[in-house]
């Protein structure tokens, strides 16, 4: 293994994902001087980051000290805001959520309205857990719709009218700590990876109305330049009858104007199906409608064939699938399944795992908390922080 920094930040990330469980795994890990070593162990542990345990095993000798992240040195705040939902959380450092509450809420109340309600169950979960919030080290949001990540501006969302570069940060100064605020697909990818510091390359992909993906590299969210890597709901899809279909972007044929949950809507109801909504038509799926199982099936080859470019351009290990339309489960795996495997080339597709995420729900505040928590244990913070 290479020869890695030895900044406090980075002695505490190899101690929290495991690599390092006392002072000898770090010299190891880092090539770093036993002396560095424990000058450093001894600052994060008085930033109360650190703490030791019992004795570890010995290779001969006096036996190593464990060392242990100590994730409740204080807390985040997780906040997901779907289209018609609010959900908030306060985990631990560890992402480990220990209160939570939620409602129905219509995003199109606007950003002053919508973040007054977030900050209020943000208070009411932090009271349940017996938390102040001076204990908030960082808040993480998830918004439906673009956002400029190093602002925490919405940026001209779609179905978000009235936030177009509404300062969503400014909703929680009372806290006095960072806030971070990323588009809810790059969030879920972060929830859907579970633990910091795991180095797969996955995509997640939502499903929903409109289809999105989040890009995780090396276990961390790819955002591209300006923020908007993995917008595959507008890449041009060829439809083998020659029909054209025109897209809410304007342009035609769009991936998710032909495959995305208003598309399966609109061409269940051309066909003569009872239903007025996308859920209608994936629970009929779900319990075996023939008609509706084919339209799920054709949305998941379609969606395959960009996802078939994607595995050869990207490789990844695993694609994560999410969103309403992903609780079809079965057909639309099936679909898509089917068209990656035709068509991907078999180095990237041989051991691609291509799966229904098992917490769609939790997704969107698992991954808003560990947003948070990244950012408040990046690697520089945390050298600030212990050398105050
Ligand atoms: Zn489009």
């Amino acid at each position: 293994m290479a020869i890695s920094s030895a900044s406090a930040g980075a002695l505490l990330r190899h101690v929290r994902t495991g690599r390092a469980r006392s002072r000898a795994d770090l010299v190891a890990l880092t090539g770093a001087s036993r002396n560095t070593v424990s000058a450093r162990v001894d600052q994060l542990i008085a930033a109360n980051l650190l703490e030791e345990g019992g004795r570890g095993w010995s290779t001969g000798g006096r036996p190593p000290t464990i060392l242990r992240f100590n994730s409740r040195a204080g807390c985040v705040l997780a906040v997901d805001l779907g289209a018609t939902s609010v959900d908030v959380a306060v985990t631990d450092l560890s992402a480990q959520i220990l209160a939570t509450d939620g409602h129905r809420i219509d995003i199109a109340e606007g950003p002053v309205a919508v973040l007054a309600e977030a900050d209020r169950l943000a208070q009411k979960v932090l009271a349940e857990a017996g938390l102040a919030p001076a204990d908030v080290c960082a808040v993480g949001v998830g918004v439906p719709g673009p956002v400029e990540f190093s602002t925490g501006r919405p940026s001209h969302p779609p179905i978000m009218p009235g936030w177009h570069d509404y300062p969503i940060p400014s909703a929680f100064g009372r806290y006095g700590c960072p806030v971070y605020v990323d588009n809810d697909v790059n969030v879920m990818a972060l929830g859907e990876m579970g633990i910091a510091g795991s180095m797969q390359d996955v995509l997640v992909v939502k499903v929903g109305t409109g289809i999105g993906c989040g890009v995780i590299v090396d276990g961390q969210v790819y955002r591209g330049a300006q923020g908007s890597a993995g917008d595959i709901g507008h890449i041009y899809v060829a439809q083998p009858d020659g029909r054209t279909v025109v897209c809410r972007c304007g342009n035609e044929n769009c991936l998710e104007a032909i495959a995305g949950g208003g598309a399966l809507l609109r061409d269940a109801v051309a066909a003569g199906m009872p239903v007025s909504t996308v859920r209608e038509v994936v629970e009929r799926a779900a319990h075996g409608d023939g008609q509706a199982l084919e339209l799920v099936r054709n949305a998941g080859r379609t969606i395959g064939t960009v996802l078939a470019a994607l595995v050869n351009f990207f490789n990844p290990h695993r694609i994560v699938l999410t969103g309403g339309v992903a609780q079809a489960g079965v057909p639309l795996i099936a679909g898509i399944r089917e068209a990656v495997y035709r068509r991907a080339m078999p180095l990237a597709a041989r051991s691609l795992e291509i799966t229904v995420s098992d917490a769609p729900d939790l997704s969107g505040r698992l991954g808003a908390a560990l947003m948070a928590i990244e950012g408040f244990l990046a690697e520089d913070a945390v050298d600030q922080a212990v050398s105050r």
